[in-house]
């Protein structure tokens, strides 16, 4: 049998700047260098970024299991407009604001089971090489000032547009609220041309205490730079994969196409890889409708933690995912199963037991075979662009030879240390056995379809507070149990069934 490794070959990746899926060749034998877009630190990110942050983390996971050595660099956002006007709102710094936000994130990630990055690099941290490349733009030609803002010039750029495959619809951006990842610059007022992007903003009184005072002027970076020049300094000049949401195709990963490849004259990325968005009861997340999830809000114990990474990485990622009350249960009850078919496992190897005879080689040979089946399967839905469904279906051929031979009685140490090499080869890549720190192990949680639901008490005084973040919160706890609520005159709180 084949091993687990090697052949890049084998394994195709649907590549948005080719659209088409395409087998992997990575630049330099086993090392794949990989960027993606992180957050903006400036509120709890919400389900959707999250279903970005877990596709990258099957893709490395995918990766790491075909012998590839990943080396992933995730940035954080923390200068942005956003970020400026929360800081004037909650009368905090920049580094303060963004310090307690990526900590929220990184607890989420870890919640997630999230196979860290080898590095999280702030924009802020690196001004200097921003700089230095929007000076190279300078001196090419390829970008200019105008009152003390200077802009990438489109016009002189060849092939812009050509990742994004100039189809604007339905790539507008989708991620503008909460902690998500960036949005539009704002305030370009003095471009050539209305493609011509901000590389760096001319310094503005709103901007109260952030800015650089640095050689292209008192100022801050555009948001765009930040991630060209990130990548350039961590992985190199010509990346082999980069991911982020389809939202960020257009104008976020063309600006990042067109800075880079300006700058160095050599492709930037030989593999775009986006996953689709998250929708919330059929609907797109937004603060006004009352469904804007975070991780806390949505998900109040471990199970549904969990439940919410193996929906996540039991789908396709390129697909749109609709989240309900009823999704997370079904879930709930898979991860449920899978629970179960570990513990009949675990039972077995410790008992030790069977002497071994014909007839239990005989049964061993056949786990050996059924677990290579089901293997094949996910080893060959994962192969394909990460066809997550395939896999599972690989997964749960393997959970069902389990749950017969113990319904059976039959599971002996032998089988069962098969099935279980086997089930943990494909827990390495989908991640669901594991414990999320800073929640409550699950004991019951009984009621969750419960017909009542509790409005947590600290909404109304986070409200009184004027504590958005936290009143929010709450509210998405609630929508996530699938009711919602509306204020009504007299303080009152009115909750539907959604
Ligand atoms: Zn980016």
């Amino acid at each position: 049998m084949a091993g687990d490794s090697g052949e890049g070959a084998k394994l195709q990746l649907y590549n948005t700047a080719a659209r088409t899926k395409e087998p992997l060749r990575p630049l330099s034998g086993k090392r794949i260098a990989f960027y993606s877009c992180g957050p903006t630190v400036y509120d709890h990110a919400h389900i959707g970024n999250f279903r970005a942050f877990l596709t990258y983390d099957v893709l490395k996971r995918w990766l790491t299991y075909r012998g590839f050595e990943v080396d992933h660099v995730c940035n954080l956002t923390d200068i942005d407009d956003k970020i400026i006007r929360r800081m004037a709102r909650d009368g905090v710094g920049l580094r303060e604001l963004t310090d307690r936000y990526a900590a929220l994130f990184f607890e989420d990630l870890a919640a997630l089971n999230v196979v860290p990055a080898r590095a999280y690099p702030r924009a802020t941290d690196h001004v200097a090489e921003i700089v230095e490349m929007v000076q190279t733009l300078l001196e090419k030609g390829l970008a200019y000032e105008n009152n003390g803002s200077i802009y990438f010039r489109v016009a002189r750029h060849s092939g812009y547009g050509a990742l994004a495959n100039l189809k604007f619809e339905g790539m507008q951006d989708g991620a503008g609220e909460g902690g998500g990842i960036s949005d539009l610059d704002e305030y370009e007022t003095d471009k050539e041309s209305a493609k011509d992007f901000a590389l760096w903003k001319a310094y503005k009184p709103e901007d109260g205490p952030v800015f650089w005072e640095t050689a292209l002027g008192k100022g801050r970076p555009g948001w765009h730079i930040e991630c060209s020049a990130m990548a350039r300094k961590y992985l190199g000049d010509t990346i082999d994969i980069h991911a982020g949401g389809i939202d960020l195709v257009f104008p976020h990963h063309e600006n990042e196409v067109a800075q880079s490849e300006g700058a160095t004259g050599k492709p930037f990325c030989n593999c775009w890889v986006h996953n689709g968005f998250v929708n919330v009861g059929g609907e797109k997340m937004s603060k006004s409708k009352g469904n804007f999830l975070t991780l806390r809000g949505a998900l109040a114990t471990a199970l549904d933690v969990r439940a919410f990474r193996y929906l996540v990485v039991t789908s396709q990622y390129r697909t749109m995912l609709n989240f309900t009350p009823d999704v997370l249960a079904g879930a709930k009850s898979a991860v449920k199963r899978l629970d179960k078919a570990r513990a009949a496992l675990s039972k077995a190897l410790e008992g030790g037991g069977g002497e071994g005879g014909d007839a239990a080689a005989a049964a061993a040979a056949a786990a050996q075979r059924a677990a290579a089946a089901a293997l094949a399967q996910f080893k060959g839905g994962m192969d394909d662009d990460l066809n997550a469904p395939r896999a599972a279906a690989g997964l749960f051929a393997l959970i069902k030879a389990i749950e017969k031979e113990a319904k059976a009685g039959s599971l002996s140490a032998a089988a069962a240390h098969v099935y279980s090499e086997a089930l943990d080869k494909m827990d390495s890549v989908l991640g669901v056995f594991y414990e999320p720190p800073g929640y409550e192990p699950e004991g019951g949680q009984g009621g969750e379809e419960g017909g009542a639901v509790e409005i947590p008490p600290d909404r109304a005084a986070a409200k009184a507070a004027k504590d958005w973040s936290s009143a929010d919160a709450a509210r998405a706890a609630i929508t996530a149990r699938g009711f919602a609520i509306k204020d009504v005159a007299g303080g009152g709180v009115e909750v539907t069934r959604l």
